[in-house]
């Protein structure tokens, strides 16, 4: 008896693309996130991806919790993989449902099955009815209820005969390094984790950049927005992480603009490096965590007047959320811990008690007029500290 991962992918993604690049990003993509649960061969059949392990050193449980954040992957189940021979389908059948019962106390099933080998003489409700009736002669424990089973058994038949009980569900999207690369501005808050997570979930690879305001930030705060990408890149393969020191430029700005411009002045030039710095890596979108209205600096006019210090388009995919509705996905992605540790963060250390909400973009520009922007951002990038995390 052969335990493997069946690997499932949505077929509606290959429509549009290169199939053959979809499928070899998936699995070099699979290769990288099980690269220390130990040996294993990736086999590709049928629209499927199949993991089996070497020898007994691999490391399963690890893998069945890792390969779920894998872009690009639907779902997986841990299989039972057996000889396409009746006999031993009907009898390995038999041993899973029984194992399960005795484990979970289940007490209802059914079984559901896929020929996918024409030549198999039995066809697929053959194959669930006679399965079934078998496992009913074999035990008392257990009755057949088609509408609401305590449990589902899978059985189908190809080369070989995969058995399994259980679907896991995993994030969809495509395969990291599908759909090129985006720069995120990376903050220590809730909301830009998420945001960059749903921009790589569509195949974008991700680097990000952070401004850090040392001393008035704290190393603490730094060390928190590494975590953080520690944690999208379980998601994203490795992330190119900038950290931008920013004190001076805040310093300045602090002293040269009206109080209430200073967030949105901020903004802007925060944006800038970020893009010179998308630029140098061919990189091709900015990804922020601004939602409309969420806060002074997110307003309509804002968002505008933010947009225009840049050329290359910007994503925000949390535009149209919800706080709650993001701090769910904070949840779910394993960031939401991180992301509420208490340390400073530059926009709250130098921030401005009653900012313009609705900023207007001629007034911004003659604030800026006093402002050396392109040597702010060429210094910014002079100074840069990267990390490979
Ligand atoms: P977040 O939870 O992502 O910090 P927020 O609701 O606190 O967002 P703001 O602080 O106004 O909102 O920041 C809006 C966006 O600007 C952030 O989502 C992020 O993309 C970017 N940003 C803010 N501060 C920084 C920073 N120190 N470094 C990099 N990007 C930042
Ligand atoms: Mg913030």
């Amino acid at each position: 008896m052969q335990r493997i991962i069946l690997v499932r992918y949505q077929e509606i993604f290959l429509k549009g693309l290169n199939r053959p690049v979809f499928e070899g990003k998936l699995i070099s993509n699979i290769k990288e996130a099980l690269k220390n649960t130990g040996r294993f061969k990736v086999i590709k059949s049928q629209s499927r991806i199949y993991i089996e392990p070497v020898d007994d050193e691999f490391e399963f449980e690890e893998a069945v919790e890792l390969l779920p954040r894998v872009f690009g992957i639907a779902s997986i189940s841990v299989v039972i993989k057996v000889d396409t021979d009746f006999e031993i389908i009907k009898n390995k059948s038999f041993e899973i449902v029984d194992d399960l019962v005795q484990r979970k106390g289940y007490k209802s099933f059914k079984v559901e099955s896929k020929r996918g080998l024409k030549s198999f003489p039995r066809t697929s409700p053959e194959i669930s009815s006679d399965i079934g009736a078998h496992i009913l002669k074999n035990t008392n424990k257990l009755r057949v209820d088609v509408h609401n089973p305590d449990f589902v058994l899978y059985i189908e038949v190809r080369e070989s005969t995969y058995v399994y009980s259980e679907i896991i569900p995993a994030n969809g999207g495509l395969p990291v390094g599908c759909s090129g690369r985006a720069t995120l501005l990376l903050s220590g808050g809730i909301d830009s984790p998420v945001a960059g997570w749903m921009i790589a979930k569509r195949g974008v690879e991700i680097e990000a950049v952070h401004f850090h305001s040392y001393p008035y930030t704290s190393e603490r705060a730094k060390d928190k927005v590494i975590k953080l990408v520690k944690i999208l890149s379980q998601y994203c393969k490795k992330i190119k992480l900038y950290i931008v020191p920013f004190t001076e430029i805040q310093l300045e700005l602090n002293q040269k603009c009206p109080q209430d411009h200073l967030t949105i002045i901020m903004r802007r030039i925060m944006m800038k490096i970020a893009e010179a710095i998308s630029v140098k890596d061919n990189s091709k979108a900015l990804i922020t965590g601004e939602s409309i209205g969420q806060v002074a600096s997110q307003t309509m006019e804002a968002i505008y007047v933010t947009d225009a210090s840049v050329n290359m388009p910007v994503f925000r995919p949390l535009i149209g959320m919800d706080k709650n509705e993001v701090i769910e996905i904070a949840k779910k992605i394993g960031t939401f811990e991180t992301s509420i540790l208490p340390y400073e963060d530059c926009c709250t250390v130098f921030v401005a008690k009653h900012p313009r909400t609705k900023p207007k973009m001629k007034e911004v520009l003659s604030y800026e007029a006093v402002l050396d922007i392109d040597k702010m951002v060429e210094d910014a990038i002079k100074n840069v500290e990267i990390l490979n995390i």
